[in-house]
């Protein structure tokens, strides 16, 4: 399977998702990228699935987790 490549970082310019990378996205398994399924109507009108590739959002095609379900408590106690 080819490895596209990931961006650096995201959007933000000092992140702290972006600055660790032991947790790899959940959602594109830290490629980057993913591949969901889009509906697709033929000329007859039939629904037809078609898979398509784009960077993965959650993640801003950088590959790291960016919303962990365990994220560390921040309490203030
Ligand atoms: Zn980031
Ligand atoms: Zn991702």
């Amino acid at each position: 399977m080819q490895m596209r490549p990931t961006r650096e970082n995201c959007f933000l310019a000092t992140c702290q998702w972006c600055g660790r990378d032991d947790l790899p996205c959940r959602f594109c398994a830290g490629s980057g990228w993913w591949r969901p399924e889009r509906p697709h109507r033929d000329s007859v009108g039939a629904i037809d699935w078609v898979r398509v590739e784009e960077p993965c959002r959650m993640c801003a095609a950088t590959g790291k987790e960016h919303n962990p379900l365990a994220a560390p408590a921040v309490s203030g106690h």
